[in-house]
């Protein structure tokens, strides 16, 4: 299994897990319920947001100030740290500016590290788990085109429509 896949293979397992069966995952109660604290401020509009483990507590910040969709997803993203890499939190606070991964074309060449990848395929299929979506979208004969059924779903999901394409697109 590569990387990305265990990623996402762990945020299915943590949906099982959890006492919830349709859109929207509430990311906010998944992340405590792990005993991790949420601490919500006003950064700089190019940071998303962070996460650390200090005196053995894990914590997640994010960006007070960036749209409610974008927090939710910028949650998933560091919790996926706090889950995937929590050996990298401890020496150091790790600091997420804008996820231009969520642009499909040119990943690799944006020198977007595999850390990375792996925090957004978790933070995608946590929020958009396929056992969710299948109540609401044959995900082969959506057509990722249409702009008002996309964004009708990113509402019900609570996610940017672009993190809904994202999660969608066929992949590789
Ligand atoms: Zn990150």
């Amino acid at each position: 299994m590569s990387k990305v896949e265990e990623a996402r293979e762990k945020a299915r397992a943590i949906i099982r897990d959890f006492p919830v069966r349709a859109a929207p995952v509430p990311i906010e109660r998944v992340v405590k319920a792990r005993g991790i604290v949420l601490q919500h401020a006003p950064l700089d509009d190019e940071i998303s947001g962070m996460a650390y483990i200090r005196d053995g507590v894990s914590i997640i910040g994010v960006n007070a100030l960036h749209h409610p969709n974008r927090q939710r997803f910028t949650i998933a993203h560091e919790l996926g740290h706090h889950v995937l890499h929590p050996e990298h939190l401890r020496s150091e606070v790790h600091l997420d500016k804008a996820f231009r991964v969520l642009m499909r074309d040119g990943m690799t060449s944006q020198g977007i590290d595999q850390l990375e990848i792996q925090a957004n395929a978790f933070a995608s299929e946590l929020l958009m788990p396929t056992a969710f979506l299948e109540d609401y979208v044959d995900p082969a004969g959506l057509d990722l085109d249409d702009d008002e059924r996309l964004e009708a779903l990113a509402r019900k999901f609570r996610v940017s429509t672009s993190a809904l394409r994202y999660r969608l697109a066929p992949r590789g």
